[in-house]
């Protein structure tokens, strides 16, 4: 047996589901097609959304702290399946195993969260201001909730959506990248098993599998009947998804692209500025939407700190991410990389100054896409960078005045991470006021990527709005109803209003 033999084993992935399809899956490691999987047609779409209805319709009924059982018993069942499944991710996507085992971990943590929230899918109770009324918030399932996903989470987005909605009582379907299929169909196959275990409650199509391209996630997209539709990806993506669900009154959570910036100010602990840039400009290949894209260092530090960068860029261990010692694992496709290639091309052409890039391992991986993480410091006239290009690439600038560097990393389309490493609290607290990051995560002396599940996860501008994950983001997965209850014997009117119907 091949090492992917192994793993879809080790998954119960049924073998004929991963042949002769019309969807072929090359691993980003060597380039192999590991999978040719049958895309779902339009057809098969409709068939699905009605399915789904149908077991919205019945799951809505069940308390929610049952609801909760299913996504613990699923949390057990990724316990026993982690090491697997992390290969699975790593093995289709391309990230280190580290990463593809993390990102697992971050789907039974948000299933340990979803399980909790069960218990406390909370309404308020709101003061009348008419005698013998009360008022207050009830928190329905919203129905089914579409979720589409980027390549580059292929698992842990899905359950962020999934944990959340289950316990809140809606059915989900999801649409997974093209490019990382084979991870959803484990993902879908361990909650069959997790329904099993769990019994008769879980309706037949509580979570089903939309497979193929944007076409087919199109579809669910413009239905009616899914009035929450996730999205994930890159913010081209999100300029059409979301006025199409906006068109039909739909609710989207929209999760788009990033251009993350760190700040380095001349009071920070500069080792851990150094760990947090180079983890978050190089992990995962530079293929996170947190990535760190741009960096900010205070003049007076510039060249001591940049030169410790650049040295350290020297030295990445770049290799097969299945291997342990490997910090950086290939880019997804040839695509990445030519778009690597031309932002580096572009920068130099504005003078920037690259260190590293280019294509690594080629010798050893003709069709796999490994690079040199490049750093670019660019000096002259650009002081900054708009467009988030998905690879390795860190921009590095130099700055005076901590209010310029805060506007500056602002200036740009997106909004999603941020960070600050300073050991003055003025400066701390600045960044993190209302004058300070325009982001929707705005760290201090951590870097811009790996967030925990607890907190909302998402950003602002181009980046979508959206919040997922922890904090009170389940509300975007329900339906709010304001319920009066008049238990005096009048009818008065708010605002006092006098309206006397005679007999
Ligand atoms: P992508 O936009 O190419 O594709 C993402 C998903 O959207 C895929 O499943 C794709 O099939 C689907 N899609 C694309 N156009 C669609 C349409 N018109 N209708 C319906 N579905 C459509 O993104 P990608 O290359 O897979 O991922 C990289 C991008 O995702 C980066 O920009 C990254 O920053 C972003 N991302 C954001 C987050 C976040 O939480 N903010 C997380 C991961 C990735």
């Amino acid at each position: 047996m091949t090492q992917e033999q192994e793993i879809f084993a080790a998954l119960g992935l049924d073998r004929k589901a991963l042949s002769g399809g019309d969807l072929e899956v090359f691993s980003p490691i060597d380039g192999a097609k590991i999978a040719a999987v049958k895309m779902h047609s339009a057809k098969d779409a409709e068939k699905i959304i009605a399915k789904s209805v149908k077991a919205f319709e019945a799951w809505r009924s069940v308390p929610a702290p049952r609801r909760g059982e299913l996504v613990r018993i699923y949390g057990e069942i990724l316990r026993e399946n982690k090491e697997a499944l992390g290969q699975l991710v790593t093995l289709e996507c391309g990230k280190i195993l580290q990463e593809g085992l993390g990102e697992v971990q971050e789907m039974i943590d948000i299933c340990d969260f979803a399980v909790g929230l069960s218990r406390q899918l909370y309404g308020l109770t709101i003061t009348s201001e008419r005698p013998a009324h009360k008022m207050r918030e009830i928190w329905h399932p919203a129905g089914p909730v579409g979720i589409i996903s980027a390549f580059n989470f292929p698992v842990a987005v899905w359950a962020w959506n999934a944990a959340l909605a289950l316990v809140c009582g809606d059915s989900v379907i999801w649409k997974p990248s093209e490019k990382t299929p084979v991870t959803a169909l484990a993902c879908q196959a361990l909650f069959l098993q997790a329904c099993k275990r769990f019994g008769t409650d879980a309706p037949d199509g509580l979570s089903q599998l939309l497979i193929g391209d944007r076409e087919i996630g199109a579809i669910m997209v413009d239905d009616q009947r899914v009035p929450v539709i996730s999205a994930t990806g890159s913010c081209a993506m999100g300029r059409i998804v979301g006025p199409r669900v906006a068109q039909r009154f739909g609710r989207s959570i929209l999760e788009l692209g990033g251009n993350n910036a760190i700040i380095v100010a001349p009071s920070a602990d500069l080792d851990l500025a150094f760990q947090g840039i180079v983890f978050g400009a190089v992990g995962t290949a530079g293929q996170r939407c947190t990535t760190t894209r741009r960096v900010f260092v205070h003049k007076s530090i510039y060249a001591k700190f940049v030169g410790r960068l650049k040295k350290a860029y020297g030295k990445l261990s770049i290799g097969n991410p299945l291997e342990a010692g490997t910090l950086v694992g290939p880019l997804i496709d040839k695509q990445a990389y030519e778009n690597m290639e031309k932002a580096l091309k572009a920068a130099k052409k504005h003078g920037g100054v690259v260190t590293g890039g280019g294509r690594a391992l080629a010798k050893q991986y003709p069709k796999g896409y490994y690079v040199n993480p490049a750093l670019v410091e660019m000096k002259g006239k650009v002081d900054n960078v708009h467009e988030e290009t998905f690879a390795p690439i860190l921009y590095v600038f130099s700055y005076t005045d901590i209010k310029d560097a805060i506007a500056r990393q602002n200036a740009v389309p997106q909004g999603l991470s941020s960070a600050i490493f300073t050991n003055d609290l003025r400066e701390a607290e600045v960044f993190t006021c209302e004058a300070g990051s325009d982001c929707g995560i705005a760290n201090v002396n951590i870097g811009t990527s790996g967030a925990e599940i607890g907190g909302a996860f998402g950003g602002e501008k181009e980046t979508g709005g959206g919040r997922e994950s922890g904090s009170d983001s389940w509300k975007a997965y329900m339906r709010r109803v304001t319920s009066t209850v008049n238990y005096s014997d009048k009818l008065p009117l708010a605002q006092g209003i006098a309206f006397n119907v005679g007999d």
